[in-house]
């Protein structure tokens, strides 16, 4: 009998998982049922991929610099990637933009509606604004800073990425300018340390259908207004809408620099993609993103342990997007005053920035969203109001936001690779499509 391929697997642990919770949400006790005895599973999944994420930077960046053998490689590396990066946030914040711009979702709602919103969010709202206060307050240069690791086991611990990139760049560079014989037992060490990584996330993946299940029905007991839901119908599908034009334009970049079939890309990639989408947190993801993109889209080691961890952290295009259309939408329902087109230049400036400054967790995008809003003027007393009145949907919009995220570093991924000749078709790919297709 044919295997089931592994996306198929979990989209069908996904769809049982909704059906599971809602099925949970409307017995009695149902909501607890799941959060004792189901959810847990779903985070056990999750704590597995974060303990293998450290290891999996750690190993594949130094093992791929160590490989590189010439330094300036390095510099050109970083200098398309940090380019591609920036570039692909600001299409994104434009296209997100244009699309809240032309439809105007948030003209026109009733004031009835704003007030059941406020009273319904107002505390959760009242959270996002306090952690979006600890960022603010730090100095203009403090993420420059925060680059550079004082303790190393600190950042391993927390743990913080860009801090753990720069250690592994670090004992890259040294590995390769020491002689060659004091340098290899280190990186042979980081090559096998790489195997076993990779291959604990093929061992962690096996599991994944049924992490799903899990975290998708806990998603499905978390929601309980649905009337509040059917009224922000009009803002969730312009960021829906802009997140699909997103993913074809990584489409349309894969085919035409890589030439490789979009089809296939999204075969390779989807278990990815699916993760992404239950997870709502890229970091949680990145051993995924990691393995698919190494071992199934081809890209090698180098890049891919450079381009992926750095992505995962600074480039969200995703969030951008979806931050452009949040502060023009709640601008159009309680600040249209404030809707000119100087404030939506300075969106793109500050949003290009957010993404950049958002974790990769879950809910971070719209912490960031504080900060979009108060750098156009936006008037503080309105703040609670507007981010209660997003909060309902925020869930579902976070989990596909994350889905481009990832896959706007996986595409970036292969065209640093392509551009410096670090491409190759894989054999995994190709067994895979020996395995499963026809
Ligand atoms: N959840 C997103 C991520 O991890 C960030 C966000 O937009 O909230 O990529």
């Amino acid at each position: 009998m044919k295997k089931l391929a592994l996306h198929w697997k979990i989209i069908i642990g996904m769809i049982l998982g909704i059906i599971f919770g809602f099925l949970m949400n409307s017995v009695d006790g149902g909501r607890g049922f799941v959060g004792d005895w189901i959810a847990p599973f779903g985070t056990i999944f999750i704590n597995l991929l974060k303990l293998i994420a450290v290891p999996l930077i750690l190993a594949s960046l130094i093992k791929g610099i160590s490989d590189l053998k010439d330094i300036s490689k390095i510099k050109s590396m970083g200098l398309r990637t940090i380019g591609i990066y920036i570039g692909t946030t600001v299409i994104a914040i434009v296209i997100g933009l244009s699309i809240v711009n032309i439809v105007k979702p948030g003209t026109g709602m009733p004031q009835d509606t704003i007030e059941n919103i406020k009273t319904a969010y107002q505390g959760n709202a009242d959270v996002m604004i306090g952690k979006a206060k600890v960022t603010k307050e730090a100095g203009p240069l403090q993420p420059l800073v925060d680059i550079f690791p004082s303790n190393i086991f600190n950042s391993f611990a927390e743990p913080a990425m860009l801090q753990v990139i720069f250690f592994a760049l670090f004992v890259g560079i040294c590995l390769l300018l020491i002689p060659e014989k004091k340098a290899k037992p280190l990186i042979d060490f980081f090559d096998s340390l790489n195997e076993v990584v990779m291959k604990m996330v093929d061992l962690i993946m096996l599991f994944a259908p049924y992490a799903v299940f899990a975290l998708m029905a806990n998603v499905i007991i978390a929601f309980d207004d649905t009337t509040i839901l059917v009224k922000l119908l009009g803002y969730a599908a312009c960021v829906v809408f802009g997140l699909f034009l997103m993913i074809c334009f990584y489409l349309m970049l894969v085919k035409v620099v890589t030439k490789k079939s979009p089809l296939w890309f999204l075969k390779q990639f989807s278990p990815a993609q699916l993760l992404a989408f239950s997870t709502s947190s890229s970091a949680a993801t990145l051993p995924v993103t990691m393995e698919r993109v190494e071992e199934h889209l081809g890209v090698d080691k180098e890049v891919a342990g450079f381009v992926l961890p750095v992505g995962a952290t600074v480039n969200m295009d995703g969030t951008s997007l979806y931050q452009g259309i949040a502060a023009v939408f709640i601008m159009q329902v309680i600040w249209p005053e404030g809707l000119t087109f100087t404030n939506q230049l300075v969106i793109v400036g500050t949003a290009l920035l957010a993404s950049i400054g958002s974790a990769a967790v879950p809910s971070a995008g719209m912490v960031m969203l504080v900060i979009v809003l108060e750098a156009i003027g936006f008037p503080a007393e309105l703040l609670p109001i507007g981010l209660a009145l997003i909060f309902a949907v925020d869930r579902p919009l976070d989990m596909c936001r994350t889905v481009v995220n990832v896959t706007g570093d996986a595409t970036v991924s292969m065209l640093v690779a392509k551009s410096l000749g670090k491409l190759h078709d894989n054999p995994k790919a190709k067994e895979w499509d020996d395995n499963y297709e026809n």
